[in-house]
């Protein structure tokens, strides 16, 4: 393998290597005989392997062996500063200017082990099903979009509305009254040609409208309001068919993202084991009982939205790139607007009756 050092500076200071790859923070390598050093100078000349690097520092006085200069590339990459040569672009000039941002910022992640050209590979092979192309899903179908994720089914009833344009970016007033998920296919489409992009409009009335949904899906984002219960049956769905979900909502003053990793995480329903019994006749059953049944209007402006919806893109990448775990799998990250958006972690509790995590494929099983 041919590898390559990330964009990083160096110096020496007396016995030791000070290098910043972060600017965020400055790495402290021991190097008494200056071999690092002589070998991160011979890395920044370009790609090269472990024997070949080995020659170069002969020929300039410093005796490491092949095997010694692999054990320095493993100590580099272990601290994040090399990549594979062949993996740091798709090699295709169009696509690499296209993707140039996303693979830049997965290049942060990328390793000799994860190269970001088989992340960026992965999303655009990657299909979403996005549920809901209202004030965060407009924001998801955008930041999905733009992180070049090849394929997206969008489902929702309703048209283009006035009160929309608060929130929801993707329409434009000439489109009051059009179907909304006619409208951001056609987005999509003038956006990036490349994206596939399909429009169900279609108003899911139970688990059952979800069904023909999840086929080939490798993720479901959004969510759907109107029904009680709704978030069950798309839980439901993600748990049946195997895929992740990545969730958002919002109340009077907070806001909240979640997702389920089925087989893996507590799911939505395992969520509502430990809620107060609403025909209960305790202060916590009445609570409860009142806030199912409270009608709120929608008080979601532009940038609660656009932050909901870049924080369910941002966790949906997680799960289509691996370039770090997923952080709210089993979760509820609440941003309370009365403490400055500051994320607190609420974890699900864990039901091990719960109905709808069995239906989950076992892990391993194809
Ligand atoms: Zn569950």
């Amino acid at each position: 393998m041919r590898v390559v050092l990330k964009e990083c500076a160096w110096e020496s200071l007396g016995e030791d290597l000070v290098l910043v790859h972060d600017p965020r923070e400055a790495l402290t390598l021991a190097d008494p005989g200056g071999q690092v050093a002589a070998l991160l100078d011979e890395l920044a000349k370009g790609p090269a392997t472990a024997a070949g690097l080995s020659a170069a520092l002969r020929a300039r006085g410093v005796e490491l062996s092949e095997d010694d200069v692999a054990d320095g590339l493993d100590g580099l990459d272990s601290l994040g500063l090399l990549e594979d040569a062949a993996e740091r672009w798709l090699g295709d000039p169009e696509a690499d200017e296209r993707h140039f941002s996303t693979m830049t910022f997965l290049g942060a992640f990328s390793g000799l082990r994860v190269s970001r050209a088989e992340m960026m590979r992965k999303l655009r092979r990657s299909h979403v099903l996005v549920l809901g192309a209202g004030g965060g899903g407009s924001s998801v179908v955008q930041s999905l979009a733009g992180l070049g994720v090849g394929k997206l089914t969008i489902v929702d009833r309703d048209d283009v509305a006035p009160r929309n344009f608060a929130r929801q970016f993707l329409y434009r007033h000439a489109d009051i009254g059009r179907s909304k998920v006619e409208r951001a296919a056609e987005w999509v489409r003038e956006y990036d040609p490349a994206i596939e992009v399909r429009a169900v409009d279609r108003w899911i009335a139970g688990p059952e409208d979800l069904k023909d949904l999840t086929d080939g899906v490798d993720l479901i984002a959004g969510g759907l309001d109107g029904e009680p219960g709704a978030h069950l049956w798309v839980n439901e769905a993600a748990l049946r068919a195997g895929i992740p979900l990545v969730g958002g909502g919002m109340g009077r003053t907070q806001l909240m993202y979640c997702s389920v990793d089925p087989g893996t995480s507590p799911c939505l329903l395992c969520d509502e084991s430990d809620r107060p019994d609403p025909s209960s006749p305790t202060s916590g059953g009445v609570a409860q009982r009142l806030s199912q049944g409270l009608q709120l209007n929608n008080a979601l402006i532009g940038p609660i939205a656009a932050q909901m919806g870049s924080l369910i893109a941002y966790e949906a990448l997680r799960y289509l790139t691996g370039f770090e775990p997923p952080r709210a799998a089993g979760a509820r990250v609440m941003l309370d607007l009365r403490t400055g958006l500051v994320p607190v972690w609420e974890p699900f509790p864990t039901d091990p009756d719960c109905p709808a995590c069995a239906l989950a494929p076992r892990r391993g099983t194809p």
